[in-house]
């Protein structure tokens, strides 16, 4: 049997973006056919997981493990993948904050199963089948996993090893990561420390961002369709949401470039708990509604006209973290929300 380390790349809840994201590091991917032989990567190649089941416990070197926990088949190869691996790195926004998956947090797994199979015009559901769990059909008993009402990161339900930010993974940071693996397993370098987020900076996106700060306050925000942003003033400053203020940078700033907001992909910055709070304190620097001696009542009228400019708050601030904010979830109640503990 090859000596070589060995690499393991599974696909939990997600958009599938983060296994295609590991082939835009190139022709370095010739280097990590090189040095690794891969145990488990069913997006590539034919493995069962009555393969995984059979190696010993942390056979796999490397696992990236990419895809939030949504419902009980995540949870069962996330343990699996766990006891079976040496380094369990949480790989892109999903498995390390929850990401898109987790904005369904918002709302509870009953509403989601009615949007998706009952309350939509494009759905003919006469008799109001929904997924089963167990279903008989002749040739026996076929299951289906479990739906949970929390979608959850992969460190909700196992210890993880590292982190690695982006919707999806930046290549120089993902080949970051896996030479500084090599170097680890090949010759006794030393790794980063446990729990760190590896292939981010340490200060936010606007440190990178090449725009102009500091020119301009905003009366009220706009979608991006709504105007063209005028070109080398930032975005946010001209009232586009964007959410670098309150994002770690690694990333370089790509998408502001562009005349497109950051979206928040690569999670808070070092030592923030929740990207939403931070995000909404940057949104106060910017906004500037009120004239000197201005009454307190009209003020307030004026910060909530222009608020109510900004399209869906709790989906845009907290549309990578969810699982990871300090709201984790909200829960109907009666016709406000509470924060759940499940
Ligand atoms: Fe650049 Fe956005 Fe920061 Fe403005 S808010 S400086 S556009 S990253």
């Amino acid at each position: 049997m090859s000596e070589k380390p060995k690499l393991a790349m599974y696909w939990a809840s997600s958009c599938g973006g983060c296994e295609i994201s590991v082939l835009n590091i190139g022709d370095k991917i010739l280097t990590v056919d090189a040095v690794f032989d891969l145990a488990f990567f069913p997006c590539i190649a034919d493995f069962k997981v009555s393969d995984v089941e059979g190696y010993p416990d942390g056979y796999i070197d490397v696992c990236l493990f990419n895809g939030a926990i949504r419902n009980s088949e995540n949870e069962e190869m996330a343990h699996l993948l766990r006891e079976k691996s040496k380094i369990l790195v949480a790989y892109g926004s999903c498995a390390y904050e929850g990401c898109i998956p987790a904005l369904s947090n918002l709302t509870t797994a009953e509403a989601t199963f009615n949007a998706v199979y009952h309350d939509n015009p494009s759905i003919e559901n006469p008799e109001g089948v929904r997924p089963q769990l167990v279903s008989q059909v002749p040739e026996g008993e076929l299951t289906l996993p479990a739906f949970y009402n929390t979608v959850k990161s992969l460190d909700q339900v196992v210890p993880v090893d590292y982190y690695i930010p982006g919707c999806p993974p930046e290549p120089p940071q993902i080949w970051a990561v896996l030479e500084a693996v090599v170097a680890a397993l090949t010759e006794g370098a030393e790794l980063p420390p446990p729990g760190s987020v590896v292939g981010a900076g340490t200060v936010a996106v606007c440190e990178e961002c090449p725009l102009e700060k500091n020119v301009k306050t905003i009366k009220r925000f706009y979608r991006p369709y709504e105007i063209t942003p005028e070109p080398g003033i930032c975005l946010l400053e001209q009232g586009l949401i964007c959410m670098g203020p309150a994002t770690v940078s690694g990333c370089g700033a790509l998408c502001p470039q562009v005349g497109m907001g950051c979206r928040g992909c690569y999670g808070p910055l070092p030592g923030v708990e929740d990207q939403g709070a931070k995000m909404l304190s940057a949104i106060a620097s910017v906004v500037d509604v009120g004239e000197p001696n201005e009454e307190e009542d009209e003020l307030e009228h004026k910060i909530a006209e222009a608020m109510e400019t900004l399209a869906d708050p709790a989906g845009t601030f907290y549309r990578f973290s969810m699982a990871h904010s300090l709201l984790r979830r909200i829960k109907a109640n009666g016709g406000g929300v509470q924060q759940a503990s499940s």
